[in-house]
């Protein structure tokens, strides 16, 4: 499996759209991997992982095809995940000799209003009918294509809302778990990390919510630094995490302060990979 991080930042990105601060002044002179856009993740070339607005960019500075991609798989609406409007630019005469026409889609159903709220009114019939929505519910596997996903609940937004991490598993039974945004995760959630433990052992890769970086507490349904290393060492308890696991932390915001060099010392002394734009991992 080839998993690559297109986009590491919170929704702001980093420097963030319209600030000043120290940290964003600093990433910006140091540009590298200090300069993250917003949050999606891509898996050999067929399966995107969240819309951010940024995607556009990710095609133009990776060089990507994505009409390669067959399946979407979106976490929540927040606007560093979810930019529906771009989908109404996907097919008809938008997008000519595309690798996919259709495009199977996986989110909650919030997501799916959100996407035909926000932009139902400017989809073309001709694209409409090659997007095919599946409504996803907590801890119920889905097939998509060569691969095996179940979406778990985040701990992240407000009642009422949907949010989801995922666990993917390819053919060869490489696995993730892409756990973004979520603050410290749901008892069924650790009973799901448990359970898989014990019927498949340890992931290839985990992918964990850092945006917070130096602050102890759970901003939002966000961790720092602290927090992670607290979930990974649980994880490791539980076995879900093995010693062959790539432990990467990722999605980060200017207020957790931490600029890459920083960020890459503290990790490596918790056996962790620090994420930036482009990073690709061979599992
Ligand atoms: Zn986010
Ligand atoms: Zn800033
Ligand atoms: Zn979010």
């Amino acid at each position: 499996m080839r998993f690559q991080f297109l986009g590491t930042a919170a929704a702001e990105g980093w420097p963030a759209v319209f600030c000043n601060c120290r940290v964003c002044k600093e990433a910006a002179r140091l540009g590298g991997p200090n300069i993250r856009t917003r949050s999606q993740s891509l898996i050999n070339e067929d399966l995107l992982i969240d819309l951010p607005p940024d995607t556009y960019m990710h095609k133009l500075k990776e060089g990507l095809d994505l009409s390669k991609v067959r399946y979407l798989l979106i976490t929540h609406k927040h606007m560093d995940h979810f930019y529906p409007q771009e989908l109404t630019v996907r097919g008809w005469a938008y997008s000519h000799d595309m690798v996919s026409e259709d495009l199977e889609i996986y989110c909650a159903e919030e997501t799916r209003d959100y996407f035909t709220l926000v932009s139902g009114w400017e989809l073309e019939q001709e694209s409409a009918v090659h997007l095919h929505w599946h409504i996803l519910h907590p801890f119920e596997t889905v097939q998509a294509g060569p691969y095996r996903i179940t979406p778990l609940p985040a701990s992240h937004m407000q009642p009422g809302n949907e949010p989801f991490v995922y666990h993917i598993v390819d053919e060869e039974g490489k696995s993730v778990l892409y756990l973004h945004d979520s603050g410290y995760y749901k008892d069924e959630v650790w009973e799901y990390f448990e359970k898989t433990a014990k019927t498949s052992g340890p992931v290839s890769m985990v992918s964990i919510d850092s945006t917070s970086g130096d602050r102890e507490t759970n901003h939002g349904g966000h961790m720092g630094f602290s927090e992670v290393f607290r979930v990974k060492k649980r994880m490791e308890e539980l076995g879900i995490i093995g010693p062959d696991t790539l432990c990467v932390l990722n999605h980060f915001s200017h207020n957790g302060h931490y600029l890459y060099e920083e960020m890459v010392e503290i990790a490596s002394r918790e056996n962790c990979l620090i994420s930036y734009d482009g990073k690709v991992l061979e599992l």
